[in-house]
């Protein structure tokens, strides 16, 4: 039996189990389906982490993370978490999808959140083919065209800032005048000359050809269109929490809220005794990567004294 299984290898997961296993916790395996570093190696930038002055892509900001917390033995299973149940014995089983079952006396819930779609005709059958939700991954196959990106919060603004210094020009197409991202990052991307805002506007439609994307159709809230003659679109339109593996006959094992957030007390202690999580998953996440790594310190040392008050 493990002592401790966190699953998710994000900010969240990767401090839970530096905390835990630093701490003298033995036992303890990170669940990680891909290469752990989480949603942030997504990122063209950080410059918000406390400590770390010099800016960098999310990729090269996490490798120092994995060095660090596999260095104090923490066990890593490349593989997919599916189930995860509370059984009679206060045990957990944990169901991977290549059939296995681990068991642990104690879990940190710590699998962060993934891109939302915006539900536009053509984003399903051009995902991939035209349209994208990571800037750093596809940005430059565009490079010195023109590219849409939609949304208004940080995400959406800092990956159109970025692309400028790949792409000759981005339409930032939003919803509506006022923008969700912190107003720094507004005020910069309103400075640069390669950004056209396309204002009160949804995306109506992506069509292409067998090629990919070769326009965007977007819809103005008085009614009017425009069609943008771009290859690529990129979405940015906030975060689903991924939950699926606590719910069990569609019901939670524990207490969400309504977007599917995990409640939790201040411990990271959800409403099932043993069970923790951290970082974006949780409710009230801030989405931020130093708070994800804060929660999971909070929930490895609280995992910490549960294990070692059961008997
Ligand atoms: P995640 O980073 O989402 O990590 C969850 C991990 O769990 C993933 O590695 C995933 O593969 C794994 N996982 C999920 N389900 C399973 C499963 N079933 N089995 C096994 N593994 C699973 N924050 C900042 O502070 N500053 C920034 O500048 C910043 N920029 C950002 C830019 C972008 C483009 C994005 C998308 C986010 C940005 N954020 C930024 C937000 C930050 O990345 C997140 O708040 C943070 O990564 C959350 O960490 P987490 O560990 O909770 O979850
Ligand atoms: P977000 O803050 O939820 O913003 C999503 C944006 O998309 C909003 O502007 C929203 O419009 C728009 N939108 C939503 N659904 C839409 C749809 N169907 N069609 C068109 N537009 C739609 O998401 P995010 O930018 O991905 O950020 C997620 C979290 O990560 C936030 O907490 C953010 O602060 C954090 N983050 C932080 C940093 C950083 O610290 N530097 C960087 C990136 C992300 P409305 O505004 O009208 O609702």
């Amino acid at each position: 039996m493990l002592n401790l299984a966190i699953i998710g290898g994000g900010p969240a997961g990767l401090a839970a189990g530096l905390y835990a296993t630093r701490g003298g916790l033995k036992d303890v395996v990170l669940f990680e389906l891909g290469m752990p570093g989480g949603q942030i190696t997504g990122s063209s930038e950080i410059e918000n982490y406390p400590g770390v002055a010099t800016i960098m892509d999310g990729l090269s900001f996490m490798q120092p993370w994995l060095e660090q917390c596999f260095r104090f033995g923490l066990k890593q299973e490349s593989k997919k978490v599916v189930k995860v149940v509370k059984n009679k014995d206060q045990s957990f089983s944990i169901f991977t999808d290549s059939g296995d079952e681990f068991k642990a006396k104690a879990i940190i819930l710590a699998t962060g959140s993934e891109p939302r779609k915006a539900g536009f005709k053509g984003e399903n059958e051009f995902f991939g083919k035209g349209v994208s939700t990571c800037a750093t991954c596809d940005g430059f196959f565009y490079k010195n065209k023109e590219v849409a990106v939609l949304g208004g919060g940080d995400t959406a603004l800092e990956e159109a800032i970025y692309l400028t210094n790949i792409v000759s020009k981005v339409y930032l197409i939003h919803r509506r005048e006022g923008f969700r991202a912190a107003p720094i990052t507004v005020e910069k991307a309103k400075k640069n000359p390669k950004i056209e805002f396309v204002l009160n506007a949804v995306v109506d439609e992506v069509y292409g050809d067998k090629s990919g994307v070769t326009g965007v159709r977007v819809k103005f809230n008085d009614g009017k269109t425009k069609e943008l003659k771009v290859p690529g679109i990129f979405t940015f339109v906030g975060l689903n929490v991924r939950n699926s593996i606590i719910k069990n006959d569609d019901k939670f094992i524990c207490n969400t809220n309504e977007t599917g957030q995990v409640e939790v007390d201040l411990k990271m202690q959800t409403s099932i005794k043993g069970l923790f999580a951290a970082g974006d998953i949780r409710q009230d996440a801030p989405k931020q990567v130093v708070s994800a790594a804060g929660d999971g310190a909070v929930a490895a040392l609280s995992a910490m004294s549960y294990i070692e008050n059961l008997h």
